[in-house]
């Protein structure tokens, strides 16, 4: 059986994948949510050094802000994909795209000092597929960019898919669907795709509730018949 558990830690969540006599974590959250995560990690009975593994859906301030705390706490390898690799090394977000104009307000009210964030080295730096086999899941971290160029998701064997922001919901918007920030929409839509042809049933995401397979499908139908709106 596939155990997951979600630590909603406000406007990010993170997932835990039990893996072995330990955990896989998609992502690190804010740095100001370290405390919480720490509370809502106790209220699971989870020792934070059974973190064996934190991967990192993209290299944005939301996903990784926390990941230099946590790590330490943890002892957990990080794995990254090579193309978000050098924003984490530096501590800078990923560029930030807006696709929607709401997207694009919330942008603009952004402090700039969210951009930067404590500098991890990873240990893992992957480029297409990353097998989760060794610690103890039968899992796959595969590349799906689009929201950046290294966003990367998880999916199981059962097709649980842990997909980050390669999906967006509320706060971002209403239902749960395409993101509202992306550096390659079209790219998005590749890895939705990809996402389903590697046999993903149910999707997790960061930002809102998880996300209906078949309006996936539906949405990237309508987008491959009409490829010019992308709005
Ligand atoms: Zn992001
Ligand atoms: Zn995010």
């Amino acid at each position: 059986m596939e155990e997951y558990i979600e630590l909603n830690l406000g406007f990010t969540k993170v997932q835990l994948l039990k893996a072995g006599d330990g955990y896989i974590q998609m992502d690190a959250g804010y740095k100001s949510n370290v405390k919480k995560y720490l509370r809502l990690l106790k209220k699971q009975n989870i020792d934070p050094k059974a973190i064996k593994l934190i991967i990192v859906n993209h290299a944005h301030f939301d996903h990784v802000g926390g990941l230099k705390a946590l790590k330490d706490i943890s002892n957990a390898q990080v794995l990254v994909h090579e193309n978000d690799a050098n924003f984490l090394r530096k501590g800078i977000s990923a560029e930030v795209k807006p696709t929607s104009f709401i997207s694009k307000i919330l942008i603009n009210l952004l402090p700039n000092s969210l951009k930067f964030f404590d500098p991890v080295e990873p240990d893992i730096v992957i480029k297409d597929e990353y097998s989760l086999q060794e610690f103890g899941i039968n899992a796959k971290v595969i590349h799906t960019p689009g929201h950046t160029s290294g966003t990367i998701s998880i999916i199981t064997e059962k097709g649980n898919a842990f997909i980050g922001c390669c999906a967006h919901g509320f706060p971002l918007r209403i239902n749960s669907g395409l993101p509202t920030i992306a550096q390659d929409i079209e790219q998005v839509l590749s890895s939705w795709e990809r996402i389903i042809k590697e046999g993903a049933k149910k999707i997790y995401i960061s930002h809102g509730k998880p996300v209906n397979i078949n309006k996936m499908k539906k949405i990237l139908k309508k987008k491959r018949s009409s490829p010019i709106d992308l709005s």
